[in-house]
């Protein structure tokens, strides 16, 4: 538990009214003026818009790319927030950021994935939103590392803020499917850790495209989430930032439309919900064991390898008994059937007495291919 975050405000005492979802939605960078007033005059239409979102200090990976129009762009946010009356929230990295967005009067700011790595940049920003009230989202850090992510949140609690939303954008990973992969498990064990913590997903990021950003919102929704943080762009393939993952307004507006906001209806909604939260939690423990099998696996094959080199036979009954001698207690010791345990070990036993003997195999073909 954390000496801190007890004294979060809920969404609704701030942004919402109750059950409804928090949602932001705006372009990835402010680029021009025109750009920002045309997407945000659309975005406004939509009731379920609660807030705009855009850039104006972007963290790119290499020097040379589009690195935001800076403090240029306050005024154009302004203009949003004053003509539109729609709140807006921006990217701060560091204090001078937070200073500039606090003197132009920006509503909402967000600690960024590659800031949220850093207590040095978090606290800083912390020391300058010390004593004002604003609202802070954080998005989780790049790496898959919870107590990153909630260092962040209790160093700007402890600084003072009470209106505090986490933002879940997905991590860097090797899993291709997505450019940020959303490891659904980390927001889970956030909110199991903080349930008073509104959470909000960042489908766009996750994705990297348009084309699976519903899915990936609609699960969000499934998972409890309180909202959503979305890229809409006038002209999307041509975007300054991002180009592949920004919708149009008008794609934007049916994606809204389409969501299931479920935490919103009956108990049978709840029901879907938390059997969405375990079915999740279950996936990634299916995910972690086949990965150590496949660990496992590679063990077996190097141990036939040396069994071989040292005419040793495979099946080494003393071995196979200490097995089931030590791993039928352990497993009843974690509540499971013995049985069941047992067919399980025989099963592994069996195929790593394939691999072996494929691996010795192996061997003689090429011994044979040689001679
Ligand atoms: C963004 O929201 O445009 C952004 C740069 O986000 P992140 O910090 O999640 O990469
Ligand atoms: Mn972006």
């Amino acid at each position: 538990m954390s000496e801190y975050l007890n004294n979060i405000k809920p969404l609704s005492d701030w942004m919402v009214s109750e059950q409804e979802p928090f949602i932001l939605a705006g372009p990835c960078s402010a680029e021009t003026e025109d750009q920002v007033m045309a997407v945000a005059k659309d975005l406004v239409q939509h009731k379920k818009v609660k807030a705009f979102r855009a850039g104006i200090w972007k963290p790119r990976t290499r020097p040379n790319s589009f690195e935001g129009v800076g403090a240029k762009g306050l005024p154009w946010l302004k203009r949003v927030q004053e003509e539109l009356n729609l709140p807006v929230a921006i990217e701060v990295a560091n204090g001078q950021h937070v200073e500039k967005a606090l003197e132009a009067g920006i509503q909402i700011i967000w600690v960024g994935a590659r800031t949220t790595v850093n207590p040095f940049s978090v606290q800083d920003i912390a020391d300058a939103v010390k004593g004002v009230d604003i609202p802070v989202m954080v998005k989780n850090p790049i790496n898959p590392d919870l107590q990153l992510w909630i260092g962040a949140l209790e160093r700007l609690n402890k600084a003072g803020i009470e209106k505090m939303v986490a933002i879940h954008r997905g991590f860097s990973s090797y899993d291709k499917r997505y450019r940020y992969a959303p490891h659904w498990e980390i927001p889970i064990q956030l909110k199991t850790a903080l349930p008073n913590m509104p959470m909000i997903c960042d489908p766009s990021h996750i994705c990297g495209v348009r084309e699976t950003i519903p899915a990936v919102a609609q699960k969000a929704l499934d998972l409890d989430m309180d909202g959503l943080i979305v890229e809409v762009h006038p002209n999307p393939s041509k975007a300054w930032s991002d180009p592949k993952q920004q919708l149009l307004p008008k794609d934007f507006f049916q994606l809204i439309d389409q969501l299931q906001f479920r935490r919103a209806s009956s108990e049978s909604a709840e029901f879907t919900t938390r059997l969405e939260t375990l079915r999740t939690l279950i996936d990634q423990i299916d995910a972690e064991w086949i990965t150590k099998m496949g660990e496992r696996m590679k063990i077996i094959e190097e141990i036939g390898v040396y069994k071989k080199e040292n005419d040793v036979t495979i099946l080494q009954l003393e071995r196979w008994k200490e097995i089931l001698e030590t791993r039928i207690p352990f497993g009843v010791s974690n509540q499971l059937d013995n049985s069941f345990v047992e067919r399980i070990l025989t099963v592994v036993h069996d195929e790593s007495i394939r691999l072996q003997n494929q691996v010795m195999n192996q061997n003689k073909m090429e011994k044979s291919e040689k001679k």
